[in-house]
């Protein structure tokens, strides 16, 4: 592990104004949990880390009239086990509680968790320069690809790792920027990227930007939601496959639906299709698989992945029936 010193800034401005000097390799450091593993496996060299910790009044759950805010260094496991999140907002504490471990629950935070780097083993292996990190080909196409995407691959085809952020956005969270130039708010869902987009990152955040918060809005009345996630072992794991599902049943039938699925594509993976097939309609088993047979036109599975395609009925299905 490669020798680099630690700033502990005391506001985000100083964050965003050090990071835009970029003098040196600066990387934003919360929980560590993942940035540590990075810096171990010599993936990254950071010059100076910025320990975000160091700034106060960054973790916080609170409900005001437009929503609930949540602080960037809130962690997985305050997440989980806040009161609040529980009654209101089911699925979001089911995709906290199926996070990782009890131990890095307690460390990881919300931040930390939708910023993570991909899981992908030719990414996470420091001999491997593949297009993500700046080479001119992706090792996963005719590789090893077991874990990765079947929907929106194509130049590089990792899946996002954040077992939050589907579920996040299934409620139409959003998330709240530092830049140098003053804050700005998007739509959680707008801000993860497509690797053609830019291969080298995952989501819109520039040089000097620091996610600050998230904000969801306050749950309707009659609204429910779920997370549904498959893993590969009984024990901690990523998701290979999952489903949060948000909406209202009324009558046996869907009023409304919003289904995004995790560990299938690069980023979180909205089913706007299949939600306009159930949307007004009975909840059934047939239903619900015709819808996801319709968005798995849009797959495209490889050599080792295919298995995926069945999982993806699996998690809609019992998630969206789970809301009923
Ligand atoms: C063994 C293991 C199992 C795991 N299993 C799961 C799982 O099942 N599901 C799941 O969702 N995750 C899983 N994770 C990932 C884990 O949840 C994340 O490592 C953790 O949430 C990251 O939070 P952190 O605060 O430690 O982030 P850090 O490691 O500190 O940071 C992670 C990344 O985010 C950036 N970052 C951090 N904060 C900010 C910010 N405010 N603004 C901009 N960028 C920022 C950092 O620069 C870094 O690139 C697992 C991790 C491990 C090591
Ligand atoms: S999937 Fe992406 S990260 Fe993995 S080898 Fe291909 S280009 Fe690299």
């Amino acid at each position: 592990m490669i020798n680099f010193k630690i700033a502990e800034p005391q506001t985000i401005d100083q964050v965003t104004s050090l990071l835009s000097e970029k003098k040196e390799k600066y990387y934003l450091m919360a929980g560590g949990t993942d940035l540590l593993g990075e810096i171990k496996d010599e993936i990254i060299e950071p010059e100076v880390v910025m320990d975000l910790k160091s700034i106060p009044n960054l973790s916080y759950i609170k409900k005001e009239r437009e929503g609930v805010r949540i602080g960037v260094l809130t962690t997985v496991a305050e997440l989980a086990d806040n009161p609040l999140i529980k009654q209101d907002y089911p699925g979001l504490h089911e995709a906290a509680l199926s996070v990782a471990t009890p131990q890095l629950r307690n460390v990881g935070t919300i931040g930390g968790n939708l910023c993570q780097r991909p899981r992908c083993w030719y990414y996470r292996d420091a001999q491997v320069v593949c297009r993500k990190k700046g080479g001119s080909r992706c090792y996963a196409t005719r590789g090893k690809n077991k874990y990765h995407a079947i929907f929106g691959g194509g130049v590089c085809h990792i899946v996002h790792p954040s077992d939050l952020a589907p579920a996040l956005i299934s409620l139409d969270s959003e998330i709240s920027i530092s830049t140098p130039k003053g804050d700005k708010t998007v739509s959680l869902a707008d801000f993860y990227t497509l690797p053609r987009e830019n291969v080298r990152k995952e989501n819109i955040l520039n040089p000097g930007e620091v996610v600050r918060e998230i904000k969801i809005p306050l749950a309707k009345s009659g609204e429910k939601s779920t997370y549904y996630k498959i893993k590969e072992r009984g024990g901690w794991d990523f998701a290979i496959a999952s489903a949060a599902v948000k909406g209202t049943v009324s009558g046996g039938g869907f009023k409304d639906i919003k289904i995004v699925l995790g560990g299938v594509a690069p980023v979180p993976w909205r089913l706007e299709k299949a939600e306009k097939q159930v949307k007004g309609k009975k909840a059934s088993e047939k239903l619900l698989k015709q819808a996801a047979r319709e968005a798995l036109k849009d797959a495209r599975a490889m050599t080792e992945n295919g298995y995926k395609k069945e999982l993806v009925e699996a998690v809609i299905y019992r998630a969206a029936m789970s809301l009923g």
